[in-house]
């Protein structure tokens, strides 16, 4: 079957139909659901803080990648000359990954809730959630964060900004979640250490 014939019969995603989403799907619907528990995170006492100067930068690389620079992509021409296509199938497969990645997002944070903190943070009067989505994964949020990474790279057809959040958001991942197991055994001894035999890091354990 000649190449020519296959490339004339795919149906690639439209870019501008994948820009709508990539505003809509990552950044308004991040906004909605953070910004309730980023008020109560400014308003809850905090008794140990373990952030490092490097948690700092990866934070506002995840930002910068994850978000500005997408946005760039979708409001500028800067980045025009990393256009490619992406077959329809695989952009409708990343928009039930980030549907998925949102609705975790979502879940995690209201399980959390006055306990999460963006930074490795422990309240005043923190309580360790065992409940809900935390019965079986230990780190949905970093869940849901994989989750939106790889759905932006499945959804904009474009190399720069398509793929740009994975790699900060990776490093940060695996510079961090054993860290805040460690400060989370600290903090809840034996209680946490069931939690590590009862669930998996980011698959759920039955
Ligand atoms: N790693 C978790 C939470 C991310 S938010 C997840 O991916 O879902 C980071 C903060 O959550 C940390 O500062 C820690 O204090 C808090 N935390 C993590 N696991 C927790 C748990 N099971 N119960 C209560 N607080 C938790």
């Amino acid at each position: 079957m000649p190449l020519s014939w296959l490339t004339a019969r795919t149906q690639f995603m439209d870019p501008l139909l994948a820009k709508i989403v990539f505003v809509f799907g990552f950044v308004v619907t991040n906004f909605v659901i953070r910004t309730p528990y980023i008020k109560a995170h400014k308003r809850l006492p905090i008794r140990s803080n373990r952030n490092t100067r490097l948690d700092t930068s990866l934070f506002i690389a995840v930002g910068v990648f994850g978000f500005f620079l997408p946005l760039l992509y979708v409001f500028t021409p800067l980045f025009s000359f990393a256009d490619y296509s992406i077959p329809r199938w695989v952009g409708a497969t990343g928009v039930v990954v980030l549907v998925s990645g949102n609705w975790v997002f979502w879940k995690s944070h209201k399980d959390l809730g006055g306990n999460w903190s963006p930074t490795l943070d422990i309240r005043q009067d923190h309580k360790l959630v065992t409940r809900g989505i935390y019965q079986r994964i230990r780190h949905p949020m970093y869940l849901s964060l994989w989750l939106l990474v790889i759905a932006q790279a499945m959804i904009l057809p474009n190399y720069v900004a398509g793929f740009a959040g994975l790699l900060p958001f990776g490093i940060l991942y695996f510079q961090r979640v054993a860290r805040e197991e460690r400060m989370m055994i600290e903090e809840f001894g034996s209680e946490y250490e069931r939690c590590l035999q009862k669930t998996g890091r980011l698959f759920p354990k039955f």
